[in-house]
């Protein structure tokens, strides 16, 4: 189970749910990536069962490493100072909202 956090910008407001680094649900790893294409912070698909990297899968294949709002491939890693996607500025990560997933 895995377990997904409301993160918000204090400059510019831009405010994301997403896990905040690698996560695992029933099937799907995570990880959270900032989409160069949108500018959106979002959770790409990279590997299934607990393990990174290509299924075998085509269907599947297919969505890892892609922005899951924009299909877009030139997602990165989420740095640890959590910059905003939008600005740069560290976000702030609200613990009070969160939700689980799997
Ligand atoms: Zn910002
Ligand atoms: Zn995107």
């Amino acid at each position: 189970m895995g377990s997904k956090f409301a993160f918000e910008c204090p400059d510019c407001g831009h405010s994301a749910v997403v896990s905040g680094g690698r996560d695992f649900g029933m099937m799907a790893v995570v990880q959270t990536m900032v989409c160069q294409d949108c500018k959106h912070l979002v959770d790409v698909l990279i590997g299934r069962f607990g393990e990174e990297g290509p299924t075998g899968d085509p269907d599947y294949d297919a969505q890892l490493g892609r922005c899951p709002d924009c299909e877009g491939r030139d997602v990165h890693l989420w740095k640890s100072e959590h910059p905003c996607p939008k600005c740069g500025v560290g976000m702030t990560r609200n613990s009070d909202l969160h939700m689980l997933w799997d």
